[in-house]
């Protein structure tokens, strides 16, 4: 199993528009951060969150092939490029007789999210779901629950196993996701992508512990040095990452405040207080910020 990080930004994305500060003005490639999103490559070909700069990732990364879609929540960072799943569907226009004939033109493209995130895209892009009687130059999708699949009933993506698991997000919940492969070995590898939270439960975090077998990367949401009332900061998100017993860790949803060679800095200097991760850096594995096209691997 192979993910890729296409975005490692906050909301703003670095650089933010119009602001000279240093970060957004560095030449380090891992200073640039398009808005959050990843994708596994094929055969499992999932993309986790479909923000407005999808088309730019999907080019730069070479996504060639979506098999299913996972949105964490619908924030716009999250969400707005929704309309460039088209290539990824079907855009032939439905037929306003038959809204529900599949026979000739597939079933369209799976989405997985939560409820509320189903509702806002129903509302937000209702032309989506409007069959029109020409032109139909919009994605075809299905929006499916993720909310019921568990552990004990995992959904399987082309031999990837997924299963939600639960965050607040402030006081919205959100979903991260657990996705794991079965290695020749017989041993179960993970990566679990947990971005936008400011509190993991602590079922969320027994999930990952008993689901993961080896949790070989951890990605979760680092926003900035000070704590903020709807994300983690570094130190938060490294103490609910430690409790999950990860071999690497990695921030993401970054700001500008610190450059990327600062917050390994700062990461360092704070390793102390998590015995568990300064463990994994001794033994040569990463805690740090992400960035931009970083490929994790199991
Ligand atoms: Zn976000
Ligand atoms: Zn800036
Ligand atoms: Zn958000």
């Amino acid at each position: 199993m192979k993910m890729i990080l296409t975005g490692t930004g906050t909301s703003h994305g670095i650089p933010v528009i119009g602001c000279d500060c240093r970060v957004c003005r560095s030449e380090d490639s891992r200073d640039m951060r398009l808005r959050c999103s990843a994708y596994i490559e094929m055969p499992a070909g999932i993309l986790v969150d479909v923000g407005p700069e999808f088309r730019i990732q999907a080019l730069k990364y070479k996504i060639r092939n979506v098999s299913a879609v996972f949105i964490t929540h619908s924030h716009a960072d999250h969400l707005h490029g929704i309309d460039d799943l088209r290539v990824f569907s079907h855009t032939k226009a439905l037929d306003p007789a038959n809204p529900g004939n599949t026979e000739t033109e597939g079933s369209g493209l799976a989405i997985y999210t939560n409820t509320k995130s189903e509702q806002d895209i129903r509302h937000r892009f209702d032309y989506i779901f409007t069959p029109v009687t020409e032109g139909g130059g919009k994605p075809k999708i299905r929006i499916m629950s993720a909310e019921g699949i568990t552990a004990d009933q995992p959904l399987c993506i082309n031999g990837v196993e997924v299963v939600p698991v639960m965050l607040k997000h402030g006081h919205l919940d959100d979903m991260g996701f657990l996705f794991s492969e079965r290695q020749e070995s017989g041993e179960k590898h993970s990566i679990a992508y947990l971005t936008d939270c400011s509190f993991v439960p602590e079922n969320s975090i027994e999930l990952v512990r008993r689901n993961a077998g080896i949790l070989d990367h951890l990605v979760i949401d680092g926003l900035r040095e000070k704590p903020h009332s709807t994300h983690f900061s570094f130190e938060q998100a490294l103490e609910a990452a430690e409790k999950m017993n990860p071999r690497n860790v990695y921030l993401t949803h970054i700001t500008h405040n610190m450059s990327h060679v600062q917050i390994q800095k700062f990461v360092k200097d704070i390793l102390w207080k998590f015995p568990g991760l300064k463990k994994s850096a001794e033994n040569g594995f990463y805690v740090g910020p992400a960035y931009d096209g970083l490929v994790l691997e199991c």
